[in-house]
């Protein structure tokens, strides 16, 4: 490397250093100024968005638009400037204080898919909670990168304080004999079984702590339950209120911020029932465009905050403008 090469270089580095994205998620030693989580209120409700880290989905297809020519789709990646190779999945928890309560909402991948992610835990300590003082935890839907985070690598229950309220429809499909996959598009059958033992495991070591709720619940005075299903048969959407205000938590509706917003239709490889998913996508980012609703989604970019618009005959997602983390 020529010297107008190296300092050209570390001119880079340098600047990389300022948004070193990857230290404001991987926070950890001494260093107090990175503590990687962004904190906002909502009326009387103060909430933080906490990472657990990524998953890096490659490739694009079948993951995403499966059956779909890969012209098309690429043509599509091309002109939102996003990647051909690979969708990366951001690990947004939402962390919900109220007067008397601190609530998540679903709680990571735990050990389940290596060093990528499982960080909820040390990063709500950096944000200032013990895990022991978590009061309840909602879980959207009882995948592994959702409620893996409930048990750690030793099958230890990792929120021992807390009550955990999930889908009745949700832990009935997956404690059943055989979970029904025919409507799916998955084919790989080591995964499903794995989804599967994973639930299994978590619902099973969480049972003394668990509620189950229906459809349409309020619960703890800030948060109603809406049914989404597709993704799974019990997937939730959370709204989280509080007064006037609302916050619409909406899960795995939407894993990509440009394939299934331009075309909900296209959908996704890992959803139970693929055209029931596409539905609920559908349905529900019509009513969040209709409203305006503030949106906080598990998956889009950090820290997940943003509005859905209108776009021709599919929609748009716009981030919220966020400064860097507290
Ligand atoms: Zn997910």
């Amino acid at each position: 490397m020529d010297r107008r090469t190296a300092l050209k270089h570390s001119a880079l580095i340098a600047l990389l250093g300022i948004i070193d994205v990857k230290k404001l998620f991987a926070a950890s030693g001494n260093n107090s100024e990175i503590r990687g989580f962004h904190k906002f209120n909502l009326g009387k409700l103060e909430l933080r968005v906490i990472t657990d880290g990524h998953i890096l989905m490659k490739p694009v297809q079948p993951n995403f638009a499966p059956g779909i020519s890969s012209t098309v789709v690429e043509k599509t990646l091309d002109a939102n400037f996003a990647s051909k190779s690979e969708v990366d999945l951001s690990i947004n928890i939402l962390v919900v204080q109220s007067a008397s309560r601190t609530i998540l909402i679903d709680t990571g991948c735990g050990a389940n898919f290596g060093k990528d992610s499982g960080w909820l835990t040390e990063n709500l300590v950096h944000a200032g909670i013990k895990p022991s003082e978590v009061t309840d935890v909602v879980i959207s839907h009882a995948h592994p990168d959702h409620i893996g985070g409930l048990t750690d690598k030793d099958g230890q229950v990792t929120f021992p304080n807390a009550r955990v309220y999930l889908s009745r429809i949700e832990h009935d499909f997956w404690m059943s004999n055989s979970p029904d996959f025919s409507k799916s598009k998955i084919t790989d059958e080591g995964l499903k079984k794995m989804v599967v033992a994973v639930a299994r495991k978590n619902i099973t070591a969480l049972k003394p702590q668990l509620h189950l709720f229906e459809d349409r619940a309020e619960i703890l005075d800030c948060i109603r339950i809406k049914l989404a299903p597709g993704h799974t048969p019990g997937h939730c959407v959370v709204q989280v209120f509080s007064g006037q205000e609302s916050l619409y938590h909406v899960a795995d509706l939407v894993h990509s911020q440009v394939l299934v917003f331009e075309h909900p239709e296209w959908g996704f490889e890992g959803d139970t029932d693929f055209e029931l998913a596409v539905k609920s996508r559908r349905k529900i980012l019509n009513e969040l465009a209709l409203s305006r609703a503030l949106v906080f989604s598990y998956h889009l970019p950090w820290p997940g905050l943003g509005h859905v618009k209108k776009q021709g005959e599919g929609f748009e997602w716009i981030q919220q403008p966020t400064v860097l983390p507290d």
